[in-house]
């Protein structure tokens, strides 16, 4: 690594048992860039260390996350993909059209929110964006920009004022998740309700971790264990958390409220679960014949 690439990078203990204890599960990822990923021998908890430091993530994401992740921006509602957000808030009774003030974190261009703008009439929309280009394409939309970064300083008349705050697959993207979370509610009504969903480390399906799911801007990989570890640091209450439905096999997902601080649950089997995980589909990855049939599907397509 050259000096100035070090310079982009940091080094973190686990955010939840404070001590760095990992072993090495990869140390490249998506697109053949560097990502260091490790996991943590105490509580499991998956992340990247050393990893993109604040000012080199902040400029991936205003200058250069578009045209990795966002090459053709889909303007078809009909496949939002907000729309299992919104069916499962229904099956769990949420009365969604109560809710007059709602919050997505990292909206992208706004497409996929654009489905729950059109079922939910009576609301206003917020975002918080990093892209200016996105910024632009969602203030099209009507969606009011709260602001660039959830780490920001925010208004107080935004302190507890929104009744639904979403956190659609960006949760893994941050320093630390529990402060995210922690700054978040304080935005949330008192009996406002946060969504959290994220891809789940134990299930990641037919992908390939080195060639899709360790990233870069994937700062942390959570499975159902992990992520109520995070919950439980941050001081929210979950009211439903779930591995997997059949609008996304792949994805955890959760519905939070307010709630109290509570002890983290270290257990070993977590770690040893995750690390079978890995080491199972590295190992495919990894052999002749797994390299052959990647190679094989990519001069098929
Ligand atoms: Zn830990």
């Amino acid at each position: 690594m050259s000096t100035a690439a070090k310079e982009e990078f940091e080094t973190t203990d686990c955010i939840v048992c404070g001590v760095d204890d990992t072993d090495k599960i990869s140390e490249y990822g998506q697109f053949g860039l560097p990502a260091h990923v490790v996991i943590c021998r105490q509580c499991g908890l998956t992340y990247l260390n050393p990893r993109w430091n604040k000012a080199r993530l902040t400029k991936f994401y205003e200058q250069e996350y578009d045209s990795y992740y966002r090459p053709s921006m889909s303007s078809d509602s009909e496949k939002s993909l907000y729309i299992p957000m919104y069916e499962r808030l229904k099956s769990k009774k949420i009365e969604l059209s109560k809710m007059n003030n709602i919050l997505d974190v990292g909206s992208g261009e706004g497409n996929n929110l654009k489905h729950i703008i059109e079922q939910l009439p009576q609301a206003s929309f917020y975002a918080i964006e990093p892209s200016p280009t996105c910024r632009n394409a969602l203030k099209e939309i009507n969606v009011n920009i709260l602001g660039t970064d959830v780490e920001q300083e925010f208004d107080t008349k935004f302190h507890g004022f929104f009744d639904l705050i979403i956190m659609r697959h960006v949760l893994e993207h941050f320093a630390n998740p529990i402060n995210i979370i922690h700054k978040v509610k304080t935005l949330l009504k008192a009996d406002g309700i946060l969504y959290i969903a994220v891809p789940n480390s134990l299930n990641f399906g037919n992908h390939k971790l080195l060639d899709h799911c360790f990233r870069m801007v994937h700062t942390y990989y959570f499975n159902i264990h992990t992520l109520k570890n995070i919950f439980r640091k941050a001081g929210v209450a979950v009211v439903w958390i779930h591995e997997g439905d059949s609008y996304n096999e792949m994805e955890l997902f959760a519905l939070l409220r307010n709630g109290e601080y509570e002890d983290v649950s270290i257990n070993k089997e977590c770690y040893t679960l995750q690390k079978e995980q890995f080491n199972q589909k590295l190992k495919k990855e990894k052999s002749i014949i797994g390299r052959l049939k990647s190679w094989l599907k990519k001069i098929r397509s």
